[in-house]
């Protein structure tokens, strides 16, 4: 079965005119995917009968199956469990801020990067999503915020997976979601996070793409990070670094630094002077988060005086940051955790 929403614009139009259908029947399929962000081929009434029944036998909109559906205490964060046609499970999660309505989507199912902290890493890898799953996510939540007239308004590949270990399917995606004929999305309102594939950031640096880039460097020693990221064996620090100084260079944008403070962990005056050192002068900003903790793992949250005195020892610096407060912690949100519960380690 052909994922109809693996297709741009103009596949589409090709999918038609083989069907043999006018040409202005490529735009009205197309408004009901990305405008009206319909579930099934049968709401599209505006279509002949007998193309509603041809797409029914020969594509498929959404093929995930909701597995689980978990809202936080205070109602304002939804975790939605998909289960994929082959058994996959991947997480998306909504936050509603005041005037933002932020998507976390999945680029994998579990991810091959081993992060010792994060419960992705803990599963394994089991593979990557096509463009259709990961455009499915978003429009899945399109259609429930349309409900009661709200929209997406930003998109984070903070989800399941590392999106540049799928790379040509997340930035086809990404593609799709920003298509000024379609979904219409800001690039500026998308964030790809990346754990530092180095090779893969100077591709999308060369690349000049809109979508701001967000990397997960938790330690700014490579004694600490090889500790927490396995694949900083591979690419160390400083070969990181000068990849985002080209990266800051050819686009002339700022990067986004996250760091999950870990108690007893990264979370000393020494890691923060390190990084301070690290990115002094640089064009970026550092998202610190305490650690949701896992099953997997066990470190706990950094207390918030560790959090103050780190943030304070940045500024000495010159290294603006921000305290992220983590969302849902109640209903499991942080990356990979639902699926951990659900359906338990591999
Ligand atoms: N693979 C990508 C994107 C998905 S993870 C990446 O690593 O950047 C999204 C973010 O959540 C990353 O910054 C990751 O380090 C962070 N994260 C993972 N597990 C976490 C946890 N238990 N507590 C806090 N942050 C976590
Ligand atoms: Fe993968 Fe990101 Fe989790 Fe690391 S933090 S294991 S890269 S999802």
């Amino acid at each position: 079965m052909l994922q109809i929403y693996d297709f741009t614009y103009d596949e589409l139009a090709d999918f038609l005119a083989d069907l043999g259908e006018p040409k202005f029947r490529v735009r009205q399929v197309w408004e009901w995917l990305y405008k009206k962000y319909v579930t099934t081929f049968a709401e599209m009434h505006n279509l002949p009968k007998t193309l509603i029944e041809t797409l029914e036998k020969t594509a498929v909109l959404h093929t995930a199956t909701i597995a689980s559906e978990q809202y936080s205490s205070d109602g304002q964060t939804k975790k939605v469990l998909f289960q994929l046609p082959d058994g996959q499970f991947i997480e998306t999660v909504l936050m509603r801020y005041e005037k933002r309505r932020t998507l976390c989507i999945s680029t994998q199912a579990g991810c091959a990067m081993g992060c010792i902290f994060c419960a992705t890493g803990q599963m394994g890898f089991f593979r990557n999503l096509t463009v259709s799953e990961i455009v499915a996510q978003v429009l899945y939540f399109a259609h429930e915020l349309a409900q009661t007239k709200e929209h997406v308004t930003n998109i984070v590949m903070m989800g399941m997976g590392e999106p540049l270990h799928n790379y040509d399917n997340t930035l086809t995606a990404l593609d799709r979601l920003t298509d000024e004929t379609g979904f219409n999305l800001g690039a500026r309102k998308t964030t790809i996070s990346t754990v530092g594939l180095v090779p893969a950031i100077r591709r999308y640096a060369d690349e000049q793409r809109q979508t701001p880039l967000a990397i997960s460097l938790h330690a700014a020693t490579d004694e600490e990070r090889d500790k927490l990221i396995p694949i900083n064996h591979r690419w160390p620090i400083a070969e990181l670094m000068d990849t985002c100084h080209y990266y800051i260079e050819k686009t002339g944008r700022r990067l986004t630094f996250e760091w999950a403070l870990i108690s007893g962990e990264n979370d000393t005056i020494e890691q923060a002077r390190a990084l301070g050192n690290l990115l002094h002068g640089m064009l970026c900003h550092v998202n610190l988060i305490p650690l949701n903790p896992t099953s997997g793992y066990s470190g706990g949250p950094s207390s918030k005086e560790r959090v103050d005195a780190f943030q304070a020892e940045l500024a000495h610096f010159g290294v603006s940051s921000t305290v992220r407060v983590r969302r849902g912690i109640d209903i499991q949100a942080g990356c990979g955790q639902l699926r951990d519960r659900v359906v338990g380690k591999r």
